[in-house]
């Protein structure tokens, strides 16, 4: 059984109380203008929510269990808003899963600026042609001494262009597949680095997406994450036919995918409650609904799932921290599971409301149109299954 230490707990609940005082009471006027709520991001900088020190302070604590708990209540508070929050950590994760300590020390404050100031960062992976397939990316980047020059578009980017931090990957030899990729910083106004269009979302509109173009952009030798040396051994390792190891875009996703379904569970939840209230108190036929078989049963089995849910993601969490080898791929099972316990708790909540779950005044509406995002982004639901399967394969007689 998973018990959360004091320190967690207590951080657990000042990060509900931010989330239930300062996001949720934005949520619907974000949804509705697609803006990014930088008012929101300031206050949650001044309170510490929003920084590095938080977010290192997240990922190293002891249990494990302090990022998912803190990302479940921000995304039970508000998804689109709260991933205007996190988007950072995505291209956070990408520096410290790919950067050397001293580009780690550089360039994380400047992921997050600070109060008055706020920076943002952002993951620049999918591209048109290359989704789920991320081995056929194309956006090239070639050594021109002691440069480089990138070349190409990226697709669905969280922050892409408003990010003061762009990690982007791109192949140095598109030949070798995901072994031939590198992984790079590409700052704010660098010439030739451009936003292209931004997309007006089915959900999670707070949250600004967009592409992300870069045209003969020139950066310095320093801002290739890992070094020089260590992407040559990496190519020549490649080009004999010797494991070159994860991927630099793959091992960032493998950290982040626990965090994904925490998300998944916040929204999950706060469908969950809202259906919760209503059927105690809405009344047809002279009793509340609840005391209806057909409704009660319904919350007993989203409250059931969304347990389960959290059961898979904080053993997924308590296994990366322990160092335990996920032989069934648990990441990503705690993925595809909480992504799509979301997708069916939150239709339920608009169907215990009635036709009030339809209509934008009640949230369930707007959380049914959030969840959708959680089967789709870090690795589809079909992804996630064809790593399980892969895995179950690979262990299978061992
Ligand atoms: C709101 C939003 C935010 C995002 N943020 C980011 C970001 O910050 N950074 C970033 O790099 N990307 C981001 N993405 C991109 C996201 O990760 C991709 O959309 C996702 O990986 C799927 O790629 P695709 O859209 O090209 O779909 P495709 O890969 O074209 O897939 C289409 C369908 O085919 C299925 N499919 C594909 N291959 C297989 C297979 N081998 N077996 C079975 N089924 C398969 C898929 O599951 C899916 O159902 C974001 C996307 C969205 C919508």
């Amino acid at each position: 059984m998973f018990q959360l230490n004091d320190e967690v707990a207590e951080i657990r609940d000042w990060v509900h109380e931010f989330g239930e005082k300062e996001i949720r009471p934005h949520a619907a006027h974000y949804d509705e203008i697609e803006e990014t709520p930088w008012a929101v991001i300031e206050k949650a900088a001044e309170v510490g929510i929003y920084g590095m020190e938080f977010w290192i302070q997240s990922f190293m604590e002891q249990s494990g269990l302090q990022l998912p708990v803190v990302t479940e209540e921000l995304f039970w508070a508000d998804a689109g808003i709260a991933l205007s929050i996190q988007g950072t950590l995505l291209g956070f994760a990408g520096l410290t899963s790919n950067g050397t300590m001293e580009q780690i020390g550089y360039w994380g404050p400047k992921c997050f600026g600070e109060p008055g100031n706020l920076a943002m960062a952002c993951w620049c992976m999918t591209e048109p042609q290359a989704g789920s397939d991320v081995g056929a990316l194309r956006t090239r980047a070639v050594r021109d001494g002691d440069e480089w020059i990138l070349n190409g578009t990226k697709v669905f980017i969280t922050n892409g262009g408003i990010a003061d931090v762009h990690i982007v990957v791109a192949t140095v030899d598109p030949a070798l597949g995901h072994r031939g990729q590198a992984t790079f910083v590409v700052p704010k106004g660098t010439p030739g680095l451009s936003q292209g269009k931004k997309e007006k979302k089915h959900g999670i509109r707070a949250s600004h997406t967009a592409e992300v173009i870069f045209d003969d952009c020139r950066i310095p030798m320093e801002y290739l994450l890992g070094g020089p040396d260590k992407l040559d051994k990496k190519l020549e390792r490649a080009r004999s036919g010797q494991s070159t190891g994860r991927s630099g875009g793959l091992s960032t996703l493998e950290t982040t995918r626990p965090a994904v379904a925490a998300q998944a569970i916040g929204v999950a939840r706060a469908a969950y409650e809202h259906a919760l209230d209503y059927a105690m108190e809405r009344e047809q036929f002279g009793k509340p609904i609840y005391e209806n078989q057909a409704i009660a049963f319904k919350l007993a089995d989203m409250a059931t799932q969304i347990d389960a849910a959290r059961l898979l993601t904080w053993r997924a969490a308590s296994m990366a921290k322990s160092g335990a080898s996920f032989d069934h791929a648990e990441g990503s099972m705690a993925k595809l599971f909480a992504s799509e316990v979301a997708v069916r708790v939150t239709e339920q909540a608009i169907q215990i409301h009635g036709g009030y779950g339809y209509i934008r005044e009640f949230p369930v509406e707007r959380l049914a149109r959030d969840a959708k995002i959680f089967t789709i982004y870090e690795g589809t639901s079909e992804i996630q299954r064809l790593v399980i399967s892969r895995a179950l394969k690979a262990s299978h007689g061992k």
